[in-house]
């Protein structure tokens, strides 16, 4: 009876890692929606479903704006919104 039974731990590494490929979309804004408004006063509600929030009025500055709450993305048209008479 040998005691001291050695136990020899396995060769194989155990760093069986399975990479996982997370299929990205090619789009960076997954899910976000683009409008493209004539107007630099837009009103987002979110629309239906679980980005529904609260109308706010967005002011595109520039040329875009993105809604904080659901990150939508509306484009100024060209050619619109120049506020000449400002
Ligand atoms: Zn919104």
């Amino acid at each position: 009876m040998h005691g001291n039974r050695r136990y020899h731990a396995p060769a194989v590494p155990l760093l069986k890692v399975e990479y996982q490929m997370i299929s990205a979309p090619a789009s960076e804004n997954s899910g976000a929606e683009i409008f493209h408004v004539d107007d630099r006063t837009v009103a987002c509600d979110g629309g239906d479903g679980a980005l529904g929030h609260p109308r706010v009025f967005l002011r595109i500055t520039d040329r875009d704006v993105v809604c904080p709450y659901c990150s939508r993305h509306y484009i100024l048209n060209d050619g619109a919104g120049h506020d000449t008479g400002h």
